[in-house]
């Protein structure tokens, strides 16, 4: 949880970086754009300059080449080109103008001599400040505008008044003609100081076009490097804070996973310490309910054996919670292991419900059982797990209803696979109900409805746990429905297989008190108190039992003896049990000695020691603390009294 949202918050920041240094490209892109367009407008203008230059020079020679015309022309000529010239003269001056103060100057080409269709250019300058030596140009040229204009009317004035001479008027004549020879004796080197200033300007223009191309060229490769050294240092900055947040999160994640595996460790380290610590306790567990037993079975008067039943019941009662404990830190430390053996069914539904029929009719309950014929005989599974779960439920019906009823259903249900067998085990009662705010509470570990649950009822609150997560190692599912005050019902459904025919064995049943023959016993065990418990327990049902302190003291001493039973302790200090089996098995194999029978006394009633038993030689399995009737039955099985 806190690692997704460390990765998310990471992930934001990565993606806030990418789009911080996308927008910076964008920005040094549309900054350094316009500082092209800049460049590029300086360079139109400077081109409009070297254009209205060229203009300039071109309209003086127009004018120049109409006023030599001029002398030439008759009266209407003369007045088309005195417009021309006046026109040009205009353009010149207007020309002149934008130069100094920025404008648009229009070029005029006329396709005809009408002038009815001309072609129109017309571009825009805006004079730079810093361009004084072109100014200074400029400003030459101006005094000559206002000096064509004087000379044109002059020239038209003297031209007319030639004309008007009258026919015999010789002074008239030589004196206009002197008067003009006068004047365009003047008109060529006015032009061409004229031409002069005016080529100059094209000149410094066309120079300093080029000048200026030059640098804008070397400018815009200058900025393009520029866009592109930023470009690539914040895609680099962007790659090597990116790098940087990856590790981090690597680095989050990974301290996060070693956190995580730590707190693995510590569960498992706790569940580990909770079996250790019930397996201990179960080990004294054994020699109080075994030496009560023993006392029961001695002569008593009442008193003394209504105060031993309740110590025993007391006991039973204590080890039952030690083996939830246990179980639930087993499944915690996930150590439990299902076996998968034919089951009946009905039968474990009935033995469970006899279990606890005795309290249910203390509290004048009454007891429904409701079980279809058709339910297949034997079906594969672990009784052990199943009687566990089946007592959980009904011991809950029991303890939680006060008067009405307790009721086991099964129902099977279809299958659509022909070797499995879908049952529905429901456990219901009219007891005290659950709030539906608390129906999922029920199932977490030492949860209980409420806090006066353990005062009234007793309990650890583990006994749900334990159930789902039981049906939820056979893949199965416990549903639970409840009204307050008025009952619960738990259902689980299992998938069972059905066991295939050749397989089908009876079921074993015990045959509680039928009698072994008497046997000669080598009890290996280490802790007095169990010694003394069991030796008793076969002694009173008349074995003959030798003891030996661990697994070697065993050999030892079957080097001398033979024994019908070897009762074998698992854990003991020197020489284990599996150990010592293994020694026996490895010796009898050498010596070609009769096999023993060898039977395990182990605490640990996992599946898997019990592998480990048979592995090492062993012939069968008893648990610890030792179950009385449990052990008679199967020495009885073992060793019947006929043989
Ligand atoms: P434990 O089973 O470990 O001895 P427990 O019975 O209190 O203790 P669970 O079997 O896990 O623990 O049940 C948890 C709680 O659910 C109970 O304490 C009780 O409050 C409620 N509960 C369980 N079964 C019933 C029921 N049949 N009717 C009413 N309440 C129930
Ligand atoms: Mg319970």
């Amino acid at each position: 949880m806190i690692q997704r949202s460390l990765t998310s918050r990471f992930l934001l920041a990565l993606l806030a970086l990418f789009l911080t240094g996308f927008l910076a490209i964008v920005g040094v892109n549309a900054v350094i754009s316009n500082l092209i367009d800049d460049l590029d407008a300086q360079s139109a203008n400077e081109r409009a300059r070297l254009f209205i230059g060229e203009h300039i020079a071109n309209t003086i020679r127009q004018i120049e080449s109409h006023f030599f015309q001029f002398a030439v022309a008759g009266e209407a000529t003369r007045q088309r080109l005195s417009r021309d010239i006046l026109r040009s003269t205009n353009e010149l001056e207007h020309a002149i103008h934008v130069l100094q103060s920025g404008g648009v100057v229009t070029k005029r080409l006329y396709l005809n001599i009408e002038g009815y269709d001309e072609t129109v250019r017309q571009e825009y300058y805006q004079p730079d400040a810093g361009n004084s030596k072109f100014v200074l140009e400029v400003i030459e040229i101006s005094p000559y505008i206002d000096q064509l204009r004087t000379r044109l009317a002059t020239l038209d004035a003297t031209l007319s008044r030639q004309e008007h001479c009258a026919e015999n008027d010789v002074a008239c004549f030589r004196t206009t003609r002197e008067q003009l020879l006068y004047q365009y004796k003047s008109i060529p080197s006015f032009f061409f100081r004229l031409n002069e200033n005016a080529n100059r300007l094209f000149f410094v223009g066309n120079n300093q076009l080029q000048a200026l191309e030059q640098k804008l060229q070397e400018q815009k490769r200058n900025l393009l490097h520029t866009q592109l050294a930023i470009v690539v240092l914040v895609v680099l900055t962007v790659m090597l804070l990116g790098w940087l947040a990856m590790r981090r999160i690597e680095a989050t994640q990974a301290h996060i996973e070693r956190a995580r595996e730590a707190a693995e460790a510590a569960n498992i380290a706790k569940s580990q310490f909770l079996a250790n610590i019930s397996h201990e306790i179960r080990t004294p567990m054994n020699g109080i309910i075994g030496m009560t037993e023993l006392l029961l079975e001695s002569p008593l008067n009442p008193e003394q054996t209504e105060q031993l039943s309740i110590v025993r019941n007391s006991a039973n009662h204590l080890l039952q919670i030690i083996n939830d404990i246990l179980d639930f830190s087993k499944i915690e430390s996930t150590q439990i292991q299902l076996e998968s053996i034919p089951l009946s069914l009905a039968d474990l539904c009935h033995e469970s419900l006899e279990n606890i029929a005795v309290r249910a009719r203390a509290k004048g309950l009454q007891i429904r059982e409701t079980i279809p014929p058709d339910l297949p005989p034997q079906l594969l599974g672990d009784p052990v797990r199943l009687r566990q779960i089946l007592l959980n439920l009904l011991g809950n019906a029991v303890k939680f209803t006060d008067r009405g009823h307790i009721a086991l259903t099964v129902d099977s249900m279809p299958s659509e696979q022909p070797d499995i067998c879908r049952v529905q085990i429901t456990v219901s009662d009219s007891g005290i109900g659950i709030p539906e705010d608390k129906l999922e509470e029920v199932f977490k570990a030492f949860t209980q409805v409420d806090a006066s649950t353990t005062r009234r009822y007793g309990g650890t609150g583990l006994g749900l746990t334990i159930c789902r997560r039981l049906v939820e190692q056979m893949h199965g599912e416990i549903r639970i429905d409840s009204v307050l005050g008025q009952g619960t019902r738990f259902v689980v459904t299992l998938a069972l297989p059905r066991v295939p025919e050749q397989v089908s064995a009876p079921v074993d049943v015990l045959q509680p008190a039928e009698k072994a023959r008497p046997l000669n016993i080598l009890l290996v065990e280490d802790t007095v108190l169990n010694q003394r418990v069991a030796s008793k327990l076969l002694g009173n049902w008349g074995h003959h039992v030798t003891i030996a302190d661990h697994g070697g003291k065993a050999l030892d001493i079957l080097n001398e003896h033979t024994f019908d039973l070897i009762l074998m302790d698992m854990q003991m200090p020197i020489m284990d049990g599996i150990e010592a089996t293994e020694k026996i098995r490895a010796r009898e194999a050498r010596t070609g000695q009769t096999p023993a029978c060898i039977f395990a006394m182990t605490a640990n009633a996992a599946e898997g020691d019990r592998q480990r038993c048979l592995e090492a030689g062993m012939n069968d399995f008893v648990t610890k603390p030792i179950n009385a009737q449990a052990l008679q039955a199967l020495l009885a099985r073992t060793f019947p009294a006929d043989t």
